[in-house]
């Protein structure tokens, strides 16, 4: 056993406390996006790029939120279901200090070494 019922339960308050946060980002941009196009348009064409600039970073943003909030509710099933720190790929106990960096790890430190290498760009 690797994880005591303790550090579950730890990590699972961590997860909840960090979907919470994201949410709530992403609650936030939303706002502001509305605030963005409430604003008068009467600095012309140029500002409209720049406008749009910043609506793609916002989105940029968001969706990475968006992933972050998958991978927490993903941990999360993980932890109802039983199958939570073990390696997604070599099901092999995953390390409880990686754990505790990263709750939502899906693999132990060598497969994500591997898979990180087998996705990298280029
Ligand atoms: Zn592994």
């Amino acid at each position: 056993m690797s994880l005591s019922q303790h550090e579950l339960q730890d990590l699972e308050q961590q997860l909840l406390a960090r979907r919470a946060t994201v949410l709530d980002e992403l609650r936030r941009e939303t706002r502001d996006e509305q605030g963005l196009l409430g604003l008068p348009s009467h600095r012309g064409e140029s500002d409209r790029s720049v406008d749009f600039e910043m609506e793609a970073v916002d989105l940029a943003q968001s969706l990475r939120d968006a992933g972050e909030l998958q991978d927490i509710d993903s941990a999360l099933e993980r932890l109802r279901d039983g199958s939570y720190g073990r390696c997604a790929d070599c099901a092999e106990p995953i390390d409880p200090a990686r754990l505790r960096a990263q709750p939502t790890a899906l693999r132990c430190a060598a497969c994500q070494l591997r898979f990180e290498h087998l996705h990298a760009p280029g």
